[in-house]
Order: structure tokens, then sequence, then C-alpha cells
């Protein structure tokens, strides 16, 4: 029998991985993606690649013949791992093909709170001429240089904000327990516990996946230790930041502002109150979205699901301990 890739939904210009890939297997799109969608539409095929669909050990359970998932991206949040690896099914991801293109991005949200950028957008187009003969007060800025950074999770992401930091004269604190000390010693960045990092950052910007422990990790309690002049930034993932605490500290001005590219729920509610403020900078989850990543993300996920079709195991395969079980023939 022919072998099967499924993708779950369609990322985009996705022509020239399919072609390449339909040298290997028949590639199909999913039709739906709910669970009950996906119980019938996975049960003859040997590989899954997804973007945000959650693969849930039930569907696994409906696919006798899959022998891996590919996550076309970072984080791997939305696929039950556990269950993948007590199936003998490999995950694999795409960690390297955005790592400086989310690095720069996070310097754009930053530079866009520091400096009021869209703000000051906003009053131009609004032809609000009172611009050019005062100086407003709520379009003044603050330097970057000689100001706190401070890092939460100092992985690929981190690690590379924190090179683009000193570049800008910044001082760079990082709260990330499962670091080596010698890493961050190496890139100038001093390592703190986060009640330090949270009272002595100027910007607190957060790169650490979301897990058990990270879920809902800046809540009420952690604003409250942020300087009020300070900002936060997330590019990692949504439900890292209990945003409803978020909202209070921008209202109540506990701190000065913030920047988020992803949410607790995606899309968020189209009344989701932090839409009304004007200390926020809100994007839609693009902090990896340039030509040259999508270009490397694409081959990448092409490139493993061929490995998976030929019977190798990818080469970012994130749950290894797969391979120390007995895998699926
Ligand atoms: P990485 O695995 O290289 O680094 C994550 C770091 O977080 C590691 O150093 C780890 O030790 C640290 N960490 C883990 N748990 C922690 C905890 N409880 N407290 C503090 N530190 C902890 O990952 P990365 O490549 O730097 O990516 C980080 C995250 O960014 C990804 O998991 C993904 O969710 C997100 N991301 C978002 C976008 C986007 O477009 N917005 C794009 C790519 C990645």
């Amino acid at each position: 029998m022919g072998k099967k890739v499924l993708i779950t939904e369609l990322t985009p210009f996705i022509e020239e991985e399919w072609k390449t890939l339909e040298k290997y297997a028949t590639v199909r799109l999913a039709k739906g993606v709910t669970e009950d969608d996906l119980l019938t539409e996975v049960k003859e095929v040997d590989v899954i690649l997804v973007v945000y669909t959650k693969i849930t050990k039930r569907i696994m359970e409906s696919a006798p013949r899959l022998k891996g998932i590919v996550r076309y991206g970072i984080g791997v949040d939305n696929v039950d791992v556990r269950a993948a690896t007590e199936m003998g099914i490999y995950v694999a991801n795409v960690p390297d093909y955005c790592i400086r293109t989310v690095a720069e991005y996070t310097f754009a949200l930053l530079l866009a709170l520091a400096r009021k950028i869209i703000l000051a957008d906003r009053t131009v187009k609004s032809a609000s001429w009172k611009i050019w003969t005062q100086q407003p007060a709520e379009l003044m800025g603050v330097d970057l240089e000689g100001k706190v950074l401070g890092l939460i999770g100092m992985g690929n992401i981190g690690s590379a904000v924190a090179i683009r930091a000193k570049a800008f004269g910044m001082k760079v604190i990082a709260y990330d327990p499962y670091l080596e000390k010698d890493k961050a010693e190496l890139l100038g960045v001093e390592l703190v516990d986060l009640d330090a990092l949270l009272k002595n950052s100027d910007f607190v910007t957060i790169h650490v996946p979301l897990t058990s422990e990270t879920q809902g990790m800046i809540g009420e309690q952690e604003l409250r230790k942020m300087k009020n002049t300070a900002y936060l930034i997330n590019t990692s993932r949504g439900p890292i930041v209990k945003e409803d605490a978020l909202y209070e500290a921008l209202k109540n001005k506990w701190i000065a502002g913030a920047a988020l590219d992803v949410y607790e729920k995606e899309p968020p509610e189209r009344d989701n109150p932090l839409f009304k403020l004007d200390n926020t900078v809100l994007t839609p989850h693009i902090a990896w979205y340039t030509e040259e990543a999508l270009k490397r993300l694409k081959r990448s996920v092409a490139e493993e699901a061929i490995r998976i079709l030929n019977g190798m195991p990818p080469k970012n395969l994130v749950n290894k301990d797969v391979l120390f079980l007995s895998k699926r023939a």
C-alpha cells in the first residue's frame, strides 16, 4: 500500500514541499481539523504534518500506520508527546528555522514600546497637527542604552535576544533554571531568580516553552513585582501570561505597557479587553513569519517527513525516549 501524508492545515505557499513529498507519498490536506474529523482522516496515514491543530491520544489510536508527527514550528504543546512516545510514534519539530527571526521581532516590539511607534503612527495619520508644534507627553520614549533587559528563558531565541540587547548597550539578566552557567557567562548575562528579574528589569521578555510549569507563570503576583515603568513582551506562548491579570496591570499602570504576539486563546475573542488599551502593541502570532524563515520551515518539514517515510528517525526528534521503545513497524 502506498505511503500517505496528511497535512492538517494549509500553511502559506505550501506547493514547493508538497511537490517534493509527492515523490515519496500521497499528500492530502485534511478536510476538517476537529478531533472527530481527524479520527477518520488519519486511518491510513503514515505521517501527519501539523501547525496548530491538537493531535490527541485518541487521534493517534485511530491511526495504526502512523509513524511520525512533524510540527511546523518549535513548540509542540499541541501534540500529546507522551502518548506518541508510548505508541512508538516519532514527534519532530523544527527548532532552528526562526531563532534570529523571532529575536529580531522581539526587538521590533521592544522598540515599538520604548519609542511609542504605533501611537506616533496613529497620531500622524489622524492629522493631529499639535504634535508638530508641541512635544506631546504620550509620545515621549525611553532610551534602551543602560536599561536592564530581563529574559525569562534563555534557550535559542532568548540567547539571540541577549546578543542583540548587548549591541544596544543594555544590561541583560536572565531567569532559566535549566541553563548551564557557562552559557550565560559566555554571553555576558547574569543569571538571577524570577523575583529579582521582575523587580530589576526595565523590559521583561518571555522565551520559555509552554509546559505545565510555565503555564500561568506570569500572573498578578509577578506583575505587581515589576517596576511601574517596565514593559512586558511575550512572543513565546499566550497561556504563560494570565491575560486578566495583565489587563489589570496595564489598566491600573502597575506596568507601563506590554507587547504580545501570542494569546491565551488564538484567535483571541473579538471583545478581548486588551484591544481597548493604548499601552499595548498586539500582533497576530507572526514573530516567526518572514520570507526566509518560511522557506527554512517548509524545507525542514518536508525533509523530516521524508526521513520518517524512509524508516529513519527525524533529525529533530522531540521524544528521544521513543528510540528506546519498540517502534511501529
Ligand atoms: P528553547 O527550547 O531553545 O529555549 C527555551 C528555554 O526555556 C530553555 O533554555 C529552557 O531551559 C527554558 N525554560 C524551560 N522551562 C523554564 C522555566 N520553567 N523557567 C524558566 N526557563 C525555562 O526554545 P526557543 O527556540 O528559544 O523558543 C522558545 C519558545 O518560543 C518556543 O517554545 C515557542 O513556544 C516560542 N516561539 C514562538 C514563535 C512565534 O512566532 N511567536 C516562534 C518560535 C517560537
